[in-house]
């Protein structure tokens, strides 16, 4: 099984699974992402952008600060003078000084990021407002962006998969169930050691997972497991940066082998980062490609 993940409504007093078809969350492609489009697209120019970004674990750890990235991108070009805010339910995140580094060259200051310890962890939302509240600041947007707390898909939960993270524990070896055995879980949903929720990791556990099925089938010694996951973000259209890394097993984990990966450098030249937008690009053709076969 790779079923996903879904969203804890939870957390925010005000806010529920039903005010999606107006404060989308965008986490699921498909009329969510299109709706968060048609929103943008329709704010005037000198409107505000919020998104309340999730606490962790949470799928693609840099997808909120990317988000933010492109939508910056489009107010540039099209409605320069409207402001982006970022509620975080964290204090730290994914790729930040690199990220923090391109919003400062390519944007000036029309992204503040709040982290959660100077009162960026949203507790109330007025959604016919379209207003978020917390500690210290009352923010109203013209377009609001809720990314929810996650936990693995409704369907882990049903099929009994799940413990009391909320998500799918198994042995990291073969991916099959802790809990009941001959289900294997990959993907978001699964608890993979230090892999982040990707679309990468998924598909490289995927592969050591068919091995591992196939070998206890056929009563084969294990293969040695060994994992890879890329994280390329655009933080403008030919500014790119990535995290890359490589896992092993130890102990019984799934964890990074010392050495191999790394981030891309800070104070990178323009020649550099559009160099990386490129490989960005080009890591998209060959991963759907791998995927799809197409
Ligand atoms: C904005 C954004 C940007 C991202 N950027 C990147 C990136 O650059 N690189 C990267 O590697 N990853 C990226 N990701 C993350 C990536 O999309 C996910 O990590 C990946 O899709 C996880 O795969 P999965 O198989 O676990 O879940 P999914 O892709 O969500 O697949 C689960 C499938 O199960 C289906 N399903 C669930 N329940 C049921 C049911 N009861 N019956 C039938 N079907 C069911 C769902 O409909 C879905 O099709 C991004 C994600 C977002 C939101």
């Amino acid at each position: 099984m790779s079923p996903g993940i879904d969203f804890n409504y939870d957390l925010i007093e005000g806010y529920s699974e039903k005010d999606i078809n107006t404060i989308p969350h965008a986490y699921q492609a498909g009329p969510q992402t299109e709706l968060l489009y048609k929103q943008l697209r329709e704010m005037k120019d000198g409107g505000t952008f919020i998104m309340v970004a999730p606490p962790n674990p949470f799928r693609c750890p840099p997808g909120p600060y990317e988000r933010v990235s492109m939508i910056a991108e489009y107010f540039k070009k099209h409605k320069p003078n409207s402001r982006i805010m970022i509620f975080d339910a964290k204090d730290k995140f994914s790729k930040q000084g690199l990220f923090t580094e391109g919003w400062d060259e390519l944007y000036g200051n029309m992204i503040e990021w709040i982290p959660k310890s100077s009162g960026g962890l949203v507790t109330r939302v007025n959604v016919a407002a379209k207003s978020v509240h917390t500690d210290f600041y009352d923010e109203k947007a013209d377009v609001l962006n809720i990314i929810p707390a996650q936990k693995a898909a409704n369907l882990a939960f049903k099929a009994g998969l799940t413990d009391e993270s909320g998500w799918c524990p198994i042995n990291q070896h073969t991916f099959e169930s802790s809990i009941h055995s001959s289900i294997h879980v990959i993907g978001d949903a699964s608890i993979s050691g230090t892999m982040p929720k990707s679309g990468h990791s998924s598909s490289s556990q995927a592969k050591m997972c068919a091995a591992a099925i196939v070998s206890l089938e056929k009563g084969w010694s294990m293969p040695s497991t060994k994992n890879v996951n890329t994280c390329y973000s655009l933080v403008g259209d030919s500014y790119g940066i990535s995290v890359a890394a490589v896992y092993e097993m130890r102990n019984g984990q799934i964890k990074p082998v010392e050495g191999a990966g790394g981030v891309s450098p800070k104070e990178a030249s323009p020649a550099f980062r559009s160099q990386e937008a490129l490989y960005a690009r080009g890591w998209y053709k060959s991963i759907t490609s791998d995927i799809w076969h197409s």
